[in-house]
């Protein structure tokens, strides 16, 4: 018998589908998306390959070599992620094998489920040495006092419980005062097993639930469909989820749910546990290759069929796989910054599409592509139009920064904003304030020269960190020491520009001395389950103010809340991004959608130099509708996504030369073959090609970069596009990347 395969390693070059025969003794019937060992290349260098077809003709007119050996026979891969990897290597022009890498851990097939664990030697001499103070620092006291107390610990769970590090059990074990050994798994690690959380009933749906449930249940028919539930926050949509979930799990399908940021959304998956218990797995960007490989490992088995988790979990081998739902599906965690970069609302079309299953996203402010989708009847739209608990819309007001600047308030806080802050402190309720940026304050200026410190490497704005008393580059990550005085003009009038969460934590604290701070950022949430501490210390009122970034737009339901406060709404309007106009409305939209979300009516403050424009007028008005169709008369117009696909190529090299004779070059390959209808599928009324420019970063980590900006009448084309692209850089020794219909353009 012979079987297709694709190697796991290879350029586009020589990823091809290549021909095998599998000898007699390793005949199995479980070949189809089997991981094998190939003879490759002249020496018959030992591959790394996954079977995608199984031939049934016998004797074949040619010989092909044999495969070498299995080594993961049920099928690492199913039939519908078979059809995957294909789609996604003509849409994204990757090779298979960084398509199949997205849906297998690397660490793939653990031998044994064990993990390590310390004991004590003798725990009576351990009591003695404590008790005689023979053991002095404090470190090595607390696992002895940890040991004694719980007897044989995985090590994890030591350093997790005694804060330190596994020098001090080394230095223990050195003593001869512990010992190391390992544990079968299912001994110590009984998540799921031991998770009897007594299980949540489903809810009694509203009508506008229960219509939207009928809706998509209705259609269960083996017809692929496709919805939209667009709802604002606390509207419902998460139990339209469930009770879809419940249905089909009870006829036997699985069924994935993206939510953008886990960490974000820990109510999310307590929720999913309580309705679905011992059937959910959790995947996610901070799971150990470990952790990651159990949960895959399960998923693939068939032992759970219900996976939560963030994009990567698109991918995920869930036996009879019925629906994917992505929830809040306008977020930009769903596109993948790395090649290839998918984004998971493709993903979860394509796979569906293939299964005739159900593909359902949901969102208080849809993506302009998506809405479209509905309006063009592609996409099947529901609505939830009241919030459960009936609480009032909050009352919306905008400020605008220029005639605070006339009136001579110089602050960050307008005058409306300052007393509505106080007026909440005194009733006792809490205020969250959103800001743009990180850091203390944006960045450096001279207000002399205008000059402002850049990253050497990277050619962007350095970010003033007033914890580290530094300069840092948020590309690359160095660190810059602090001048006295401007390089440029000498003088000692350099400081802070623009405000990040630290400094309006600093002026709020001047301005609110009774209040009670907390800040989110990413410097306050780099550890595990950061964010949640923060917003569970709010929820509890241990602070009546949180000062965040779009973080904390998500997760949380805070009834207290009662103000809401944007500082300066209309900052992203200036990002060179066809997609500004939208991130504002989104934004706006959803801070204010933090208000009021109990009995008490909430207020918002929006803040904004630009206060004209459309995007934070139908904001401000909730008006999802209206912004829609300027923001989609503007896309037309330009021919911008949904009507045309943007592609963005990026060359880079480690001199300015290479880099930009790199690209000139890939343009007129571009240009050539427009001119050459014979040879291609591109042409002048399908593509169009704009002129060279420096990316808007022009170098990172010392290498230069130059872009091209296509447009073109779909996808395909820019794939098209794309290998072409790659050959020239193959060539002239440069790096391509290239990315479709961005979500970010620098
Ligand atoms: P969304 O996902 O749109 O933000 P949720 O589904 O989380 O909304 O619902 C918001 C709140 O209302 C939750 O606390 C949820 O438990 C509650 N809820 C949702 N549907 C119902 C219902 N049919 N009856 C009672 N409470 C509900
Ligand atoms: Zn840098």
């Amino acid at each position: 018998m012979n079987i297709k395969v694709v190697l796991k390693q290879s350029t586009l070059q020589f990823d091809k589908e290549y021909i095998y025969s599998v000898p007699p003794t390793l005949l199995s019937e479980n070949l189809l998306g089997a991981k094998v060992l190939v003879p490759f290349g002249k020496s018959d260098k030992s591959e790394e390959a996954f079977v995608v077809s199984v031939m049934n003709d016998e004797n074949s007119p040619f010989y092909v070599k044999p495969i070498l050996s299995i080594e993961q026979p049920n099928p690492v891969l199913f039939d519908d992620q078979l059809n995957l990897v294909k789609e996604m290597c003509r849409k994204y022009s990757c090779t298979h094998g960084d398509a199949i890498k997205l849906m297998v851990p690397t660490l793939s097939f653990p031998q044994e489920k064990t993990n390590k664990t310390a004991y004590l030697n003798d725990s009576f001499l351990s009591e003695m040495m404590l008790n005689e103070g023979e053991i002095t620092h404090v470190n090595q006291i607390r696992v002895m006092e940890y040991l004694l107390e719980y007897g044989e610990s995985l090590i994890s769970d030591i350093l997790g419980a005694c804060q330190i590090t596994s020098s001090t059990l080394t230095t223990l074990y050195r003593k001869k005062i512990i010992n190391f050994s390992e544990r079968a798994y299912d001994e110590v690690n009984q998540d799921y097993e031991s998770l009897q959380l007594p299980l949540e009933e489903k809810l009694i749906a509203n009508s506008e639930q229960k219509d939207s449930i009928e809706k998509i249940l209705g259609n269960l028919k083996g017809e692929y469909r496709e919805y939209l539930l667009h709802g604002i926050t606390g509207s419902g949509k998460t139990e339209v989820y469930f009770q879809v979930i419940n249905e089909l799990h009870q006829q036997g399908f699985g069924v994935i749910l993206l939510v953008p940021e886990i960490s974000l959304t820990p109510q999310m998956v307590s929720r999913m546990n309580k309705r679905f218990g011992k059937d959910v797995r959790v995947i996610h960007s901070r799971l150990n290759q470990r952790e990651r490989t159990e949960q895959w490992n399960d998923i693939r088995s068939g032992t759970a069929n219900i996976v939560v988790g963030a994009r990567c979990a698109v991918f995920s081998p869930v036996h009879n796989l019925g629906a994917i739902i992505i929830d809040e599906e306008q977020e930009t965690t769903y596109k993948s910054q790395t090649h290839p970069k998918y984004n998971a609302l493709d993903i979860a079309r394509i796979r569906m599409r293939h299964v005739n299953g159900l593909f359902i996203m949901g969102s208080a402010t849809p993506n302009v592509e998506t809405y479209y989708r509905c309006k063009t009847g592609r996409t099947i739209l529901l609505s939830l139009r009241k919030r459960i608990c009936e609480s009032q819309l909050p009352t919306v007001e905008i400020i605008d920064l220029r005639e605070e600047l006339v009136a001579g308030n110089r602050s960050i806080f307008s005058r409306a904003l300052r007393e509505k802050m106080q007026e909440a402190f005194i009733k006792d309720e809490q205020v969250l304030l959103f800001i743009n940026r990180r850091g203390y304050s944006g960045f450096l200026l001279c207000r002399d020269c205008g000059y402002v410190p850049k990253c050497q490497h990277c050619s962007v704005s350095l970010t003033y960190h007033m914890t580290h008393k530094s300069l840092i580059c948020h590309y690359c990550g160095k660190i810059y020491t602090l001048p006295r005085k401007c390089p440029i003009c000498q003088n000692h009038r350099i400081t802070g520009f623009g405000a990040g969460t630290q400094q309006i934590e600093q002026l709020s604290k001047m301005e609110f001395p009774n209040a009670r701070i907390l800040r989110m950022d990413q410097d306050t949430t780099t550890g595990k389950g950061s964010h949640e501490k923060i917003l569970s210390a709010f929820e509890k009122g241990e602070a009546n103010l949180l000062i965040g970034t779009q973080m904390i737009a998500k997760g949380h339901d805070f009834p207290n809340v009662t103000l809401v406060g944007i500082l300066s709404a209309d900052l992203m309007l200036g990002l060179p991004d066809f997609r500004a106009s939208e991130r504002t409305f989104q934004l706006i939209t959803q801070a204010a959608g933090r208000a009021g979300r109990s009995i008490k009516p909430g207020h918002v403050v929006i803040q904004a130099y630009n206060v004209d424009d459309y995007s934070i007028l139908y904001a401000s008005r909730q008006d999802y509708e209206g912004f829609f169709d300027q923001e989609i008369a503007y896309r037309q117009s330009m021919g911008y996504p949904p009507f045309k696909s943007i592609g963005l190529i990026m060359v880079s090299s480690d001199t300015e030369d290479s880099a930009l004779i790199a690209a000139r070059r890939i343009r007129t390959e571009l240009e050539g073959s427009l001119k050459d209808p014979m040879s291609s599928s591109l042409s002048s009324e399908n593509l169009e090609i704009m002129d060279i420019s420096k990316a808007p970063t022009h170098m990172i980590r010392n290498r230069y970069r130059y872009r091209i900006i296509l447009k073109a009448t779909n996808e395909i084309i820019l794939a098209s596009c794309f290998v072409i692209a790659q050959t020239v850089a193959r060539e002239k020794k440069v790096m391509v990347s290239f990315d479709t219909n961005p979500y970010q353009m620098n």
